[in-house]
């Protein structure tokens, strides 16, 4: 089996979701004590968080860079970066390795367009909704027409990421301001709903809106282990002398 590094931490809330996550995945998928074979490098969400607010990026980026070569050396086949924001730097992260990163705006567009929605409200930190990096992405290389939050609600979203899912914390009232955050972005012709930072599947799911919804947290796992089994899959016809 292909061993999958994860670049986590950011945060740990998250990154136990993309664990949990990718071993449920095998084990449905092989069955028995199946798991999956996961290098996780977890740093200290402070300390990015301290980088980001002081925009920081090129600092950020060596640390990202330093943690993906370390994974590859130890064994890595493929590299996830376990949140959105942080793909700001995922050109730096994929330059300085040879083995492929997993762009989670990639796998999150390609459901989208495999759903044949064309729309997505964007909900994410602030850097995700207002730079550059995340929406151009999903606008060019898959020309989706991504709608952004007004700014009273990017506050919403983006202090409810940080000051409660982050850490751990999940109200029914934040629910709420996110449920609301979504009618406004249908209001404006939103087609479908893009979880856009790695926490948010912690506080809302499909159930909670009317919104096709779209969790950038477990359709980035659930590619990672897409990779992982073409890989077994080539691996058992090599063992079982099938022809490719
Ligand atoms: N995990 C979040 C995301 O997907 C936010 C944390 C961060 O700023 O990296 O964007």
């Amino acid at each position: 089996m292909q061993t999958i590094g994860l670049i986590g931490g950011m945060s740990w809330e998250s990154t136990a979701v993309y664990y949990r996550r990718l071993n449920e995945q095998i084990r449905s998928r092989l069955g028995g004590l199946h798991s999956a074979d996961i290098l996780l490098r977890s740093i200290d969400f402070d300390d990015i968080v301290s980088l980001q607010k002081q925009g920081r990026w090129d600092d950020a980026s060596a640390v990202l860079v330093h943690i993906a070569r370390g994974l590859e050396q130890a064994g890595a086949n493929c590299l996830l970066i376990c949140t959105n924001t942080m793909h700001k730097l995922a050109d730096d992260v994929q330059r300085a390795v040879s083995i492929p990163l997993l762009h989670i705006a990639d796998v999150t567009a390609a459901a989208i367009r495999a759903g044949g929605y064309r729309r997505p409200l964007l909900l994410a930190t602030r850097y995700t909704m207002e730079q550059d990096f995340y929406v151009e992405r999903l606008r060019d290389s898959f020309a989706l027409a991504p709608i952004v939050p007004d700014a009273g609600d990017r506050a919403i979203v983006h202090d409810i990421i940080f000051d409660e899912l982050c850490q751990g914390i999940v109200r029914e009232q934040s629910r709420q301001l996110y449920v609301d955050v979504i009618t406004r972005g249908k209001a404006q012709g939103a087609d479908c709903v893009i979880l856009g930072c790695t926490e948010i599947c912690l506080l809302i799911g499909p159930h909670h809106v009317s919104l096709p919804m779209f969790d950038s947290t477990s359709l980035h796992a659930d590619a990672a282990i897409e990779l992982t089994m073409k890989k077994v899959d080539a691996h058992a016809r090599l063992t079982q002398g099938i022809p490719r």
